[in-house]
């Protein structure tokens, strides 16, 4: 895509998100920070209050119209979610985000504390952390970038490995992992797949099938819907399986007295989703799905391929600045770039705060939930401008502008 195509294809869609009209350090906000979470157009703003102005009732319940609709609304966000990934709407559990996703795969395993699960060091915490507490962690080289060595893979399986939990993109290099390649090494020895899609999902287009993967965790507020919302996609054959998670409302359908009998759960997903569901922000999730797939997730993919170019080599050009995985090409990675600025007497969290103060650029400094990938590649922080497809070339030259007068 050219830049005159990027910018167009940014401006047309720029007007539909209210937070970009904001002016910050005294002109309009450069939001370079969708890694962290997305602003939300109009459409899915518009479902949320929809919700609350027509139809505000609890979701399978109410036997009264509104809940009628409100479920109607529900049921239909979570067709639309699925469909996105490849998935059945029963094959996906409704959770409050990738980190829970993640953590009721976890808890499902029942691993022990010898079941060992494969992982990238640069994982997100998210993936790493549960790994400490279910199982013994097993995390994979990096290279001094923070990109795994994917190659490494066969030789970390054992016969007591349970799980390879990997993600799609990470959210430090924005390197895309190749999950065909570790799929075919992981199912070759009976070992199922976890992917972590938090980075993904509003970037690439994601199948589960195609991509052959056993579970897959996202989040709606990276992906242009509401916070609160995420879903662990899964085979029925696994989810059956899975022993019960959080238990009490909605997820029962029978509890007989004392005496008499015990409770009957439902099946999966249901099963796994006791209380009642963060209602709006689904609906909102299913019309961030829509908004998405009304731009097509291939436009998304190509304006990504180009503003990743654009911005790795911009930030490469500049003189004491250091771009992770600077090599990777553009081809294998989402428009994401993380990087240090020599700037002495400077940390890394002061150069991304300088950079909204004085350029109104919003971008993320500090250790983007990597503790490990920091320590390994020893770096003391780094910034993260993370664009997507409502940014201009312009927007990323006034981070260029930004970045160069700090460095300089
Ligand atoms: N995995 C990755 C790669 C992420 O970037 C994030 C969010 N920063 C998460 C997991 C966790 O997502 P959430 O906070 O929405 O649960």
């Amino acid at each position: 895509m050219s830049h005159e195509a990027i910018n167009d294809l940014a401006r047309r869609i720029r007007p539909e998100f209210p937070l970009l009209a904001q002016e910050v350090a005294g002109q309009g906000v450069v939001f370079l920070d969708n890694a962290s979470t997305t602003p939300k157009p109009r459409s899915v703003i518009s479902a949320v209050t929809a919700y609350y102005e027509q139809c505000s009732a609890n979701v399978h319940r109410g036997v009264h119209k509104l809940g009628a609709e409100s479920t109607r609304r529900y049921d239909e966000a979570r067709l639309e979610i699925a469909s996105l990934v490849g998935a059945r709407p029963d094959e996906l559990v409704m959770v409050r985000g990738t980190t829970e996703a993640i953590n009721l795969v976890a808890h499902g395993l029942d691993l022990g504390k010898d079941d060992e699960v494969v992982f990238p060091a640069s994982e997100h915490h998210a993936n790493w952390i549960p790994w400490r507490l279910h199982g013994k962690p097993v995390p994979m080289a990096i290279d001094c970038d923070g990109v795994p060595q994917w190659d490494t893979l066969k030789s970390l399986i054992t016969p007591r490995t349970k799980l390879v939990a990997i993600g799609h993109v990470s959210n430090v290099t924005g390197a895309i992992a190749p999950v065909e390649e570790v799929v075919a090494v992981a199912h070759e020895a009976g070992i199922p797949v976890l992917l972590d899609a938090a980075q993904s999902l509003s970037h690439l287009p994601v199948d589960v099938k195609k991509l052959g993967v056993d579970f897959l965790a996202g989040s709606s507020h990276k992906a242009f819907g509401p916070s609160g919302v995420g879903f662990l996609y899964s085979t029925r054959d696994w989810l059956a399986r899975f022993p019960l998670y959080q238990v009490g409302g909605g997820m029962v359908s029978l509890n007989e007295d004392i005496g008499v009998g015990g409770f009957t759960p439902r099946d999966a997903p249901f099963k796994f989703e006791a209380g009642t569901p963060a209602i709006e922000a689904t609906i909102g999730f299913g019309a961030a799905v829509r908004w998405m797939r009304a731009i097509g997730m291939d436009h998304v993919r190509q304006h990504d391929v180009a503003m990743a170019k654009y911005l790795v080599d911009g930030l490469s050009d500049i003189p004491g600045v250091r771009v992770l995985a600077a090599k990777l090409p553009p081809e294998r990675r989402i428009a994401l770039a993380t990087f240090v600025v020599d700037a002495p007497s400077m940390t890394q969290e002061n150069v991304a705060r300088a950079l909204c103060d004085m350029f109104g650029v919003c971008v993320s400094g500090g250790f983007h939930c990597t503790h490990v990938l920091h320590a390994r590649a020893k770096l003391a922080g780094t910034v993260r401008a993370s664009p997507h497809v409502f940014n201009t070339t312009e927007d990323v030259d006034r981070l260029l502008e930004g970045v160069r007068e700090i460095a300089g």
